[in-house]
């Protein structure tokens, strides 16, 4: 069969890989694409937004199975357009994808069905907004735009002066667009936060194995918040007792409650928990898998991904026995130097072919592209590195050492990812 994937970046290249390995595809397209994927994929210089020609696309070429993979075109409703021509695609509906798409919606939603998360009030004016926090709000406090803003859409101000000038830049100065016509402020939470991804089919819910992300710039979780700088998977912190309870209290409720409200949500749903003293809470839904994530996650997986996706448009994923590997992963990514504020493009890179036939050892692609056939770098996060081993501490060290293997000038990682790993 062919596959289309939507997509650019090391969660792509990720489900590009995986997709690659299933013995039922013979063709992958990935729109657009990048360096590292063109390995598996021919690239197709389609964005990720343009919807009908990207179903167009799909049309022409005969394909059987489109997977998006980002949370833009989903939130916008790509997947509506693929279904109104009768193509098959892998992803939540624009009206389940608002589970990511609305801050405030996803609050309600847990608030009516009872499903853990930390105390809140909506708000889309901003005087109101401003009234709460002079009157009621404990601090530290956390603000969050309403829509989809990069990750970079939540503020944790630690007093009344900090909560202020927050409402002003989220709802006033619009600093994240549209994303703050309505705003959700919330109570702070202490804990460890871990990732839990899912298959859902609108009724039935498959998680995945856990994996836990580092958002900071830097080492000690310092600096600006990032599209994510490493990951690993399992987390140790995520025992069989928070197991047990989220798939109790907040997986399938949060299935249920999106079939209630009719909303049937299909594809990827991404639980962002903190493990609080008074048990697991939900931080936020994404509609997606989460990169990096996808990059420790998906080697570990020993389905055939292509056939636990379609069981998920069929609603047959109940006959699925998602199974993981009894090893761990770790990724780290290579980043160029001033991520995420400013950086240079277009440094030649080095050393791919380091990668090729090691067993357990990937280079995930995040920001590259070719020019004049060498590989440049094309973003701030250029490519994950990602090693499998028999347990964390030996997955980090191979993947430490594979970071060795990539050269390009400015090359920037965080050197503790992981490090919760001797805490636990
Ligand atoms: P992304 O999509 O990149 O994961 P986001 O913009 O959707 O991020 P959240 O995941 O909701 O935002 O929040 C980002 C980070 O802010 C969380 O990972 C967590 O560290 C912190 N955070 C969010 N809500 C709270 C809270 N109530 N208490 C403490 N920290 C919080």
């Amino acid at each position: 069969m062919k596959v289309l994937i939507v997509g650019s970046g090391g969660r792509e290249h990720a489900i590009a890989w995986s997709v690659s390995r299933s013995p039922k595809v013979d063709k992958i397209y990935c729109a657009p694409g990048n360096a590292g994927i063109a390995e598996y994929a021919q690239c197709v210089n389609i964005g990720a937004m343009e919807f009908e020609k990207l179903a167009d696309f799909a049309q022409e070429n005969q394909v059987d199975l489109t997977i998006i993979g980002m949370d833009d075109p989903l939130v916008g409703g790509v997947v509506d357009v693929f279904e109104s021509r009768g193509l098959r695609v892998f992803g939540p509906r624009k009206n389940a994808a608002i589970l990511e798409g609305s801050k405030a919606f996803s609050k309600d939603l847990m608030k009516k069905y009872n499903i853990p998360t930390a105390a809140y009030e909506n708000f889309d004016d901003p005087e109101k907004a401003l009234a709460y926090l002079r009157t009621e709000a404990k601090f530290p406090i956390v603000l969050k735009a309403d829509g989809l803003a990069l990750g970079k859409g939540v503020l944790i101000c630690k007093d009344l002066q900090e909560a202020e000038d927050g409402v002003k830049e989220i709802m006033e100065d619009k600093k994240f667009g549209n994303a703050g016509n309505t705003m959700v402020i919330e109570e702070f939470m202490t804990g460890r936060e871990v990732s839990v991804l899912s298959f859902v089919d609108g009724k039935t819910i498959k998680t995945m194995t856990s994996a836990q992300d580092h958002k900071r710039a830097m080492d000690g979780d310092q600096g600006l918040n990032t599209g994510g700088m490493g990951t690993f998977s399992p987390s140790p912190f995520y025992t069989k007792e928070v197991d047990e309870f989220c798939q109790k209290y907040v997986y399938q409720p949060t299935v249920d409650a999106m079939a209630a409200e009719g909303r049937e949500f299909k594809g990827i749903i991404f639980f962002g928990l903190m493990l609080t003293k008074d048990g697991p809470k939900v931080l936020e839904y994404n509609a997606r898998f989460g990169d990096p994530e996808a990059q420790v996650v998906l080697p570990r997986m020993k389905n055939d991904i292509v056939e636990v996706m379609e069981a998920c448009i069929d609603g047959t994923l109940d006959q699925i026995d998602l199974q993981f590997e009894d090893n761990a992963a770790v990724c780290v990514v290579l980043a160029s130097e001033g991520y995420p504020v400013k950086y240079e493009k277009e440094i030649p890179m080095y050393g791919f072919e380091n990668f090729k036939d090691k067993e357990g050892y990937y280079c995930f692609h995040a920001g590259t592209k070719f020019k004049d056939g060498q590989i440049v770098t094309n973003g701030g996060r250029v490519v994950g590195i990602t090693a499998t081993g028999s347990n964390l501490k030996e997955a980090r060290k191979n993947a430490y050492a594979a970071t060795e293997w990539i050269t390009f000038a400015n090359k920037y990682m965080r050197h503790d990812i992981g490090k919760a790993i001797d805490e636990a």
